[in-house]
């Protein structure tokens, strides 16, 4: 009788521990496994990688990746049927209805336009249709060509109407281009969307824009790597110390060019005063910046800017910027100089 009420007794004690033991080891096996997660797609016309360093769940990666296939729908400019390439298939004939985010975006390139007086302009589609760099179509056009296209540059024919929530590109033949833009814009709203998803630890690289989110695990300060512009993507000349929130973004001639017949190189930034490739001997501009869509209008822009003009007007955003010279010399702000340490003893640190 003892020995039966003591079975009893022990019984559902061993249960209870047994229990507990597996729920125990069960959710943190779960809570291991869906702290870290990786994924990379071709979306934006480049790789798009998040990997989620503490706190990841499907629902996180999955609703940031529907944001940037939704992104590419609204403002790529080289897919057919997309808000963009209707607006510009419309130009000249009819306002397009366009959805608050790139309403928003277009306002912002204009912004960026205007504070860098044109060097930065999103309606330069035309002329960079025309080059076609980076695509089957890319060639050198002629003289006459490039001015044409360039008379059909100008980014005070663009009309943002909120009221009516449309745009519209008022020269036929006018075509918009958020290309210099649009993956900065893509990588803050994944920074938002990962933080309502409660991710405490992320990188989002959409094709070497990069924006941290949270802490790093180890609490220490996020390390960035800076492209080294002779060298191929993702290998870096040094290392930006930042805490999260921040965002670093290149702008180079390495990204997209081609070589001519006659042996010369041809990159995929314009200056709109010319209508041809930017020679100032600039190979690369860094922006850091806790706005990604900032520093990737304004890596672009201050490319086109140049050194001098464009270091003022880093400064007047307020943001980090590493100017570097077909020579190999870098130049820095005063922002930039606090948290990037170069590693690569081949390129040189000046102050002009
Ligand atoms: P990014 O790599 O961010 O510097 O952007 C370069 C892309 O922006 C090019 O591939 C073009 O689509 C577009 N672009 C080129 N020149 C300019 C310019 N001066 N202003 C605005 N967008 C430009
Ligand atoms: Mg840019």
């Amino acid at each position: 009788m003892n020995c039966f009420n003591n079975q009893q007794k022990k019984k559902p004690k061993i249960v209870f521990f047994l229990l507990a033991g597996f729920i125990l080891f069960s959710t943190s096996f779960l809570s291991c496994e869906a702290k870290t997660l990786n994924r990379s797609e071709l979306v934006l016309g480049t790789i798009c990688s998040i990997r989620i360093l503490d706190g990841a769940s499907k629902k996180a990666m999955d609703a940031a990746f529907n944001r940037l296939e939704e992104i590419e729908a609204v403002m790529s400019a080289n897919k057919e049927g997309t808000v963009v390439d209707t607006i510009n298939s419309n130009s000249g004939i009819s306002a397009v209805k366009s959805p608050e985010d790139l309403r928003y975006l277009v306002k912002k390139a204009m912004s960026i336009a205007d504070a860098s007086d044109g060097a930065f302009d999103p309606s330069i589609g035309t002329l960079v249709k025309l080059w076609g760099i980076g695509f089957d179509s890319e060639n050198v056009p002629n003289a006459e060509d490039i001015k044409k296209a360039l008379l059909l540059t100008g980014r005070k024919e663009i009309i943002v109407d909120d009221k009516n929530g449309t745009i519209f590109l008022a020269r036929e033949g006018m075509k918009l281009d958020l290309g210099a833009i649009a993956k900065g814009y893509a990588a803050d709203q994944v920074s938002d969307i990962l933080s309502k998803y409660r991710v405490k630890a992320a990188v989002i690289d959409l094709g070497g824009n990069i924006k941290v989110v949270g802490k790093k695990p180890d609490k220490q300060s996020w390390k960035i790597g800076v492209q080294n512009p002779f060298d191929t993507r993702g290998s870096r000349l040094g290392l930006a110390s930042l805490e999260g929130g921040y965002s670093v973004v290149t702008s180079g001639i390495y990204e997209r060019h081609f070589v001519s017949d006659d042996g010369v190189d041809y990159h995929h930034i314009f200056d709109p005063k010319t209508g041809y490739p930017v020679r100032n001997g600039l190979v690369s501009v860094t922006i850091i910046s806790k706005s990604s869509t900032d520093a990737d209008g304004l890596a672009t822009a201050l490319f086109v800017l140049g050194k001098e003009k464009g270091m003022a007007m880093a400064d007047k955003w307020a943001v980090g910027a590493i100017f570097i010279d077909q020579d190999r010399t870098l130049v820095l702000n005063e922002y930039a100089k606090k948290v990037f340490s170069l590693e690569d003893s081949s390129f040189t640190e000046s102050d002009s």
